[in-house]
């Protein structure tokens, strides 16, 4: 892989790099295209990395489908997937870790103790083996976003960090490779997640600046779909992901649940309210 991408940039190329775990959907794609427009040439990496799943999460079921990755990676035009061994990637003896300390513990990092350790160590991984000019990320994991860029920046890593918005199927709900696990009724119950953000939307679009109400609303909607178990309902800001007090400069408002065993996360990105913006006056 560091080979080829050598090649590719000896010709005066640049690439992009796409971090997947395979089982690819719409999201991952519209990563792959926005890569396409902006480099010469695109590789993207399939890789379940066992180091960002608790003793008890999904690892061992994860959805694999290589074949088909590929098929959908090519039918895209991408030149390189770089999809390495566990071996590969972990030699025996490995010890080596790289941690964005506090912020690796926030949100999703709550809730999964050493989640964000593993994907920091994963990715700055990748990004050695692949030297990419440009690495491309989706909004729907907007803390290993935060945790990425401050990566990046501590570390002075030679890569450009683009972030892509959240792909959504046509009812709302944000795609994922974990969609696949739903059943049909908890397929209808998931939906939740998605209303309780438009609803805070919504009030935001009406005025609401404060927190408190913000998120007692969003809360709201999963006390009425009590088969689903809220993890976490946050409004943070989107870069430090410390609780705000107010929307005004804007917010990331994030969620976490379980739908029956399934762990499902969405968020919206609140922009900083145009009727504080006193630019001009
Ligand atoms: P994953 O294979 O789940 O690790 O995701 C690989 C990349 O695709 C990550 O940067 C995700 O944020 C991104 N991604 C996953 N789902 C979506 C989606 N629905 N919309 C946009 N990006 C996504």
């Amino acid at each position: 892989m560091r080979g080829a991408s050598r090649a590719v940039r000896r010709e005066g190329k640049r690439l992009a790099l796409v971090p997947t775990m395979g089982a690819l959907h719409e999201g991952h794609l519209s990563l792959v295209r926005a890569a396409r427009a902006a480099c010469d040439v695109v590789a993207a990496s399939i890789f379940v990395n066992p180091t960002q799943f608790g003793p008890n999460e999904d690892l061992a079921k994860y959805p694999r489908s290589f074949e088909r990755d590929c098929e959908m990676l090519e039918r895209e035009g991408v030149e390189f997937v770089f999809a390495p061994s566990v071996e590969e990637m972990y030699p025996a003896g490995a010890v080596t870790w790289v941690t964005v300390e506090e912020l690796s513990g926030k949100l999703d990092g709550g809730s999964r103790p050493g989640h964000f350790r593993g994907v920091t160590t994963v990715v700055a991984k990748l990004f050695h083996i692949v030297e990419p000019d440009k690495a491309f990320f989706g909004q729907k994991d907007a803390a290993q976003v935060a945790i990425i860029r401050r990566m990046v920046r501590d570390l002075n890593l030679a890569v450009e960090i683009v972030v892509c918005p959240i792909v959504r199927e046509a009812d709302g709900l944000a795609m994922s490779s974990r969609n696949a696990y739903l059943g049909p009724e908890e397929r209808k119950r998931a939906l939740v997640l998605h209303r309780a953000l438009v609803r805070v939307q919504r009030m935001v679009e009406a005025g609401e600046r404060d927190v408190g109400p913000l998120s007692a609303a969003g809360i709201y909607e999963f006390a009425r779909e009590s088969s689903v178990r809220l993890d976490y309902f946050e409004i943070v800001n989107p870069d430090t992901l410390d609780p705000v007090e107010d929307v005004s400069r804007g917010a990331l408002v994030a969620v976490a649940a379980y739908v029956g065993a399934t762990r499902l996360i969405d968020n919206i990105l609140l922009g900083p309210a145009k009727s504080d913006n006193h630019e001009g006056h």
